[in-house]
Formats: C-alpha cells, structure tokens, sequence
C-alpha cells in the first residue's frame, strides 16, 4: 500500500478525528471524516489546553488563529474554597515561556471551527452514523452507515468518542464507568458579572469538590463556569440534562461569596456525569486504531482528555510516516506502543485534584513533547 493511494477513514469529526484528518492531509495522505451529526452545533461550554496539546495546534499551522479566537489567560488563581484565599497564583503565560507553547482557553464551538479551518474542505461527511463495519480481504474495510449507505477504506481511525461503534466492532465495548461525580457547566455574558473580582481563570478547591470559571477569549465577553461535585447520577442514561438550579447551589453552599454569587447567576446550566473508561491495550486490529475517549476517556480534573486526543493523532500520523506510509499494520502497533505509558500516567492523575491545583510537578505533563519524544522500541 502506497502512501499517494491508501484512502484513510475518520470515524467522528471532534477534537481527536479533526486533529488527526489535518494532520494526515498534511503529510500527503487522502482521508474522510464521517461524522454522525447532521450539522455542528455550537456546544456551549469552554476547554482548555496545555502545552503539550498547544504545541500540535502550532505544527498545524494554527498558532496564530488559536491565540485569535481563544484565550492565554493572563493570571489563574487557585483558591481555597471556603476562605477564598489564593494559594497558588500562576502567571499563565509564564507557563508558554517555560514550554515553548502556551496555556489557551476556547469556547469549544470557536476551538471546533478552529480545527475545521485546518482541513481541506469537502474532507467531512455528515449525518454518517457509523452503525457497523467489517473487515474484507486484502486491505479493504467495509463502513456502514445509519442511513443505509456504505464506503470503504485502506485504514480506520475510530475518533468517535466514549461511546466507540468503532471499539465495539474490534473489542468488547465495555460501558463507560460513572465517576461519582457530575459536572455542572454554563456560560455567563459578561454583562451579568459586574461586582464579582474575578480574573482570567478562577478555581476555588474544596475537600471533595471544585469550580473553575475562566474566560474563553481576548474579548472576555464570556464566562466558563464548570462546577464538579460528588452526586449519584438519577437518569435513565449517561446523556447530559439541564440542571436543577437549588441542587447544584446546595452543593456549593459552603464556598466563598465570589463563586456563590457567581452560581446565583446562572441561570442556563446543563449536568453532566463524568464519566471514565480504564486505558487498556489493544487500542488496533489490523488496519483500524483508535484514539481520544474512544480508547482512554478519562475524568476532567486534570483537564487533559481533548488534549490526549490531540496528542494521540500526532503520535499515530509520526508512527504511519516512520514506515513510511506504506506498512499500516505496524505502525499501528508501535503507535499504541509509543502512547500507553503517557496516557496511563495522564489517566491515574486525573483522578484526583493535585495536578489541577498546581501544588505537583507539572513538567512531565505540559514539557512533554509528543512531536519529537522518542517512539517506543
Ligand atoms: C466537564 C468536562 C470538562 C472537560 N474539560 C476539558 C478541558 O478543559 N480540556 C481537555 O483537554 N479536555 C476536557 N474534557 C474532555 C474532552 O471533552 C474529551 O476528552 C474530548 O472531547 C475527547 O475528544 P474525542 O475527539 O476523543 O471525542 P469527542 O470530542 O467526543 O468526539 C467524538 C465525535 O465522534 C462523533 N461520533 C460518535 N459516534 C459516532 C458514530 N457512530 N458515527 C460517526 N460519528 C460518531 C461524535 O458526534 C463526535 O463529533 C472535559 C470533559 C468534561 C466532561
């Protein structure tokens, strides 16, 4: 199979199937995005991204659009969450400075059309539900969609996310485990914050739960607000659902005033179960890999599961040009190879605090540098 002619399908056009399909086409291959919605909609709700993600969106020539449409906070002050006291104030670009690549917050419709610029237009396929797929002989893969239509493929990268029809046509597609804890998440207009001090990015940190409210761009014209707390999840699936209100400010009660009233303001807010799934190879069969949550979703206190997706599809496509595009089959194995040890560190600590508050060493995280790291051997 030569690189000019192997035709590589991206099941799920999000973070991870975006970053990859740019990637791709910039070191010449053909690929298709399939993506289930019949259109993108605006998700309301703000990410972040640290070094080691920001550092790819350079190589994809998104360095100044990412600083245009998102945000290097100027400050992030950690918070204890009662008294309100700065423990641990960071100057964020600092972080740029020290890694070579800054600390940015999106709004995560404005990070998607980011993303989307990067590809070459007609590259993305909408409403195709991938609903099953099968491997045929020689190289062909066989996809199949909700709609009744069909393509096929040389390669598959299953990027579409936690609940993988890719993973569970390749593996056991184990259900997502609930975390215990929901994430409470809104965006607040600007207008609606007059009399608070809030900076770029805020957390304020108690024992068993946290908030983080951080603006999304250089206008400041919109607020994040994600509140994470420790609560069964009541409904009959692991879909997100507007919140009630008193619920999620009873929870928060005991915090400061600055992020009471915050919360008091919200009035649009949606709940999320966090959910996570244990990193565990095989990620590949044959020619089919996978990469971001489809393999490794992981809970948000560290704030790396996009990222990770980020760094997945720079890692696959380094791994398809060291075999020069041409031996699929093991490229994606050392590709799984070269990410388990990075994505098992990056899962363990995301299951607690510590990194979030800043109180760890953040080098292994943020200096890691998934464009020249060494593959695995
Ligand atoms: C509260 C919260 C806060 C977070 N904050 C951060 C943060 O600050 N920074 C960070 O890096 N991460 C954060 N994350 C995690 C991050 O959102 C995910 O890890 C990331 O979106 C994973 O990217 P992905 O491309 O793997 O999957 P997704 O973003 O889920 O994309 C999957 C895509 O596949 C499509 N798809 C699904 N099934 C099919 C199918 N059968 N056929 C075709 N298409 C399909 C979907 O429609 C979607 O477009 C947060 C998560 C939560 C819950």
């Amino acid at each position: 199979m030569s690189k000019a002619n192997t035709h590589i399908a991206v099941v799920g056009g999000g973070i991870g199937g975006l970053t990859a399909a740019a990637l791709l086409q910039r070191a010449g291959y053909t690929c298709t995005i399939y993506e289930q919605a019949p259109a993108f909609r605006r998700i309301g709700a703000g990410i972040s991204f640290g070094p080691n993600a920001t550092r790819v969106f350079y190589s994809m020539g998104l360095g100044r659009t990412m600083l245009a449409v998102g945000l290097q906070p100027s400050i992030t002050v950690n918070s204890e969450w009662d008294t309100g006291r700065a423990f641990n104030v960071m100057q964020t670009p600092e972080l740029g400075r020290r890694y070579g690549a800054p600390f940015v917050t999106f709004h995560r419709g404005a990070l998607h059309d980011m993303l989307l610029s990067a590809v070459k237009p007609n590259t993305i396929q909408l409403g195709k539900k991938l609903v099953g797929l099968e491997e045929r002989g020689g190289s062909e893969i066989k996809l199949s969609f909700e709609d009744g239509t069909h393509a096929s493929a040389d390669v598959l990268i299953g990027a579409d996310g936690l609940n993988s029809v890719v993973r569970g046509a390749i593996f056991e597609l184990e259900p997502p485990k609930y975390f215990g804890r929901v994430a409470y998440r809104s965006i607040l207009p600007r207008r609606v914050l007059e009399g608070l001090e809030l900076l770029d990015a805020n957390r304020w940190w108690g024992p068993d739960r946290y908030a983080v409210a951080y603006f999304m761009s250089e206008a400041r014209d919109e607020l994040n607000v994600a509140a994470l707390t420790p609560e069964a999840w009541d409904e009959p699936d692991f879909s997100p659902v507007v919140a009630d209100l008193t619920r999620m400010r009873a929870a928060f009660g005991g915090f400061n005033r600055t992020l009471r009233e915050l919360l008091a303001r919200c009035t649009e807010v949606s709940r999320w179960p966090i959910l996570t799934r244990p990193s565990s190879l095989p990620w590949s069969r044959g020619c089919i890999t996978l990469l971001g949550d489809a393999c490794h979703a992981m809970p948000p206190l560290t704030g790396q599961g996009g990222g990770m997706a980020v760094e997945d599809a720079a890692m696959l496509v380094r791994c398809l040009e060291h075999y020069g595009g041409e031996d699929v089959k093991p490229a994606l194995q050392l590709y799984e190879k070269s990410r388990f040890q990075r994505i098992t560190r990056t899962h363990e600590a995301s299951q607690t605090h510590e990194l979030g508050r800043g109180d760890t060493d953040q080098e292994w995280l943020y200096g890691y540098d998934v464009l020249s790291v060494p593959l695995a051997n």
